[in-house]
């Protein structure tokens, strides 16, 4: 067994102390004048210096000390005259545990670009800003089960391997089985999925609502975190084709408890963020401030990342009805002067990207709440609204990302349902027993899905949803 072993994130915690010895293992960032390690082991966003006395280690060992080699060192904690940390490692022994060819080694001491960290996929975490995000990331997960444990929600597995694709959320990848070089064909031509793994076709999961409101009809308040999958054939900074959803669901819950709680949800995320990985957060706001620095100044963000995290928390979301936004789009000097791609001339259009950021990022300047949309815009089991022309949904829509949540309160009414499935063309068949909870003790209930890798983009200012999830899934890549 190796020995018990301080991180770096302990050890800078420690007080000097010249009769103690520690042990501490990681990578080398940089090696300078054969005299200063600067070592990191991922704890934290801080590196350990560590400091050789000159003449006192073999010069073949100095040689070994590279960017990226990993090495195990022994050594006293004392205080460093050096700006910026408080102690610093004197070594004793330096063993080298494992070797990296400087010339080889993809990661040099300098700055990358974003699309040359991605195809070094499995070397990236180990950079300072890969660091910080995915610090960060782990964070925010911990948080969301911290939120909703604390409220008393049980966290549910739905499933991941699907029999339907009830919601048309989005297109799916298909699980099969089947010898692809020979497939069976029924008398009509079709593929027989009789004879594949499930005797019927299946489907990777595009969300786990379904299954979650039946967990909600039994503990009344639930929430999953789980993989999604969609095939989305899009290329943008704000679809992966796996991605990770929260998705909570909750008996007893209208539309307006709904969106309390996502809001509620959404700040307390940030919050700890902010909290627990400010370092993360101080490095991501420097490389957001540097970034912006480099645009025309009309498209520079009126403030920097820890600013705008900061107003998130607080203030009060801003809440309106898409027939409301409608008119604020349609009146605005922006589509009066033709700037949108897509203009908005009548009620009833599904809002693009473009109308939603110009709400939130030019009109209102904060995270905006739109409820109550056409109902022919929406999903099926959107509860209807007495109007009978709108729908009980609700999209949070933020800086800079667009959506970042869509809900609703469910439509818990059985002949409502089945006549918007029908009108829908949603196949009651496959979906029986998620028409029988509206049998059997149906009661008022909402929920809604978050996208994690939207609210991780948010948090950490990163631009694209590629370089917010450690592997990124999308069209033509599936590397590592
Ligand atoms: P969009 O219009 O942006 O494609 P959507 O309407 O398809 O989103 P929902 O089906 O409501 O999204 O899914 C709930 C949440 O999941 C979204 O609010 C978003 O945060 C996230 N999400 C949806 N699709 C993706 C994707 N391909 N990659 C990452 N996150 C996604
Ligand atoms: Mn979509």
């Amino acid at each position: 067994m190796l020995k018990p072993r301080l991180s770096v994130k302990e050890i800078l915690h420690q007080d000097p102390d010249p009769k103690q010895v520690h042990t501490i293992m990681g990578w080398v960032r940089t090696f300078r004048n054969n005299q200063f390690i600067s070592l990191s082991d991922g704890s934290g966003p801080d590196v350990l210096q560590v400091v050789l006395e000159l003449g006192k280690f073999d010069e073949n060992l100095l040689k070994r000390i590279t960017t990226g080699a990993c090495l195990k060192i022994s050594g006293k904690l004392v205080a460093s005259p050096a700006k910026g940390q408080s102690v610093e490692l004197l070594a004793d022994a330096v063993e080298v545990l494992g070797d990296c060819d400087a010339e080889k080694y993809p990661l040099q001491p300098k700055k990358h670009s974003l699309e040359f960290l991605r195809e070094i996929g499995h070397l990236r975490m180990r950079t300072q800003t890969f660091g910080a995000i995915f610090r960060l990331r782990n964070t925010a997960a911990f948080a969301i089960h911290k939120f909703f444990q604390e409220k008393g929600f049980l966290y549910i597995h739905t499933p991941i391997i699907t029999a339907s694709d009830a919601e048309g959320a989005g297109e799916m990848f298909r699980v099969t089985t089947l010898d692809l070089n020979h497939v069976p064909k029924n008398e009509a031509g079709e593929v027989d999925y009789s004879k594949d793994f499930f005797h019927r076709s299946a489907n990777l999961t595009v969300s786990g609502q379904l299954e979650g409101e039946l967990a909600a009809m039994a503990f009344s308040k639930i929430y999953t975190f789980g993989p999604t999958f969609r095939a989305e054939n899009s290329n943008t900074t704000r679809h992966l084709a796996e991605f990770w959803m929260i998705e909570p669901e909750m008996a007893f819950y209208d539309l307006e408890d709904n969106m309390n709680l996502a809001e509620e949800m959404l700040k307390y995320i940030i919050g700890e963020c902010i909290k627990q990985n400010d370092k993360d957060l101080d490095f991501l706001n420097k490389r957001w401030e540097e970034e912006e620095r480099q645009k025309p100044a009309a498209e520079r963000y009126p403030m920097n990342l820890l600013q705008r995290l900061q107003f998130v928390l607080e203030h009060p979301f801003e809440r309106l009805t898409y027939t409301q936004a409608i008119e604020i789009l349609q009146n605005s000097n922006y589509n009066k002067k033709k700037k949108f791609k897509y203009p908005v001339d009548r009620w009833g259009i599904d809002l693009q990207s473009e109308h939603e950021r110009y709400l939130v990022e030019k009109h209102f300047q904060k995270p905006v709440i739109l409820t109550d949309y056409p109902k022919d815009i929406k999903a099926f089991y959107m509860r209807l609204n007495e109007d009978g022309k709108t729908v009980r949904a609700m999209d949070i829509l933020f800086p800079g990302i667009g959506e970042i949540v869509g809900g609703s309160q469910r439509e818990e009414r059985y002949e409502y349902l089945l006549q918007r499935m029908r009108e829908m063309n949603i196949p009651e068949k496959e979906l029986w027993w998620y028409l029988d909870t509206r049998r059997f003790g149906t009661c008022p209930h909402s929920g809604f899905g978050l996208g994690f890798e939207r609210l991780v983009q948010f948090i950490t200012g990163m631009g694209n949803i590629r370089d917010v999830i450690p592997f990124p899934r999308f069209p033509g890549h599936v590397e590592f």
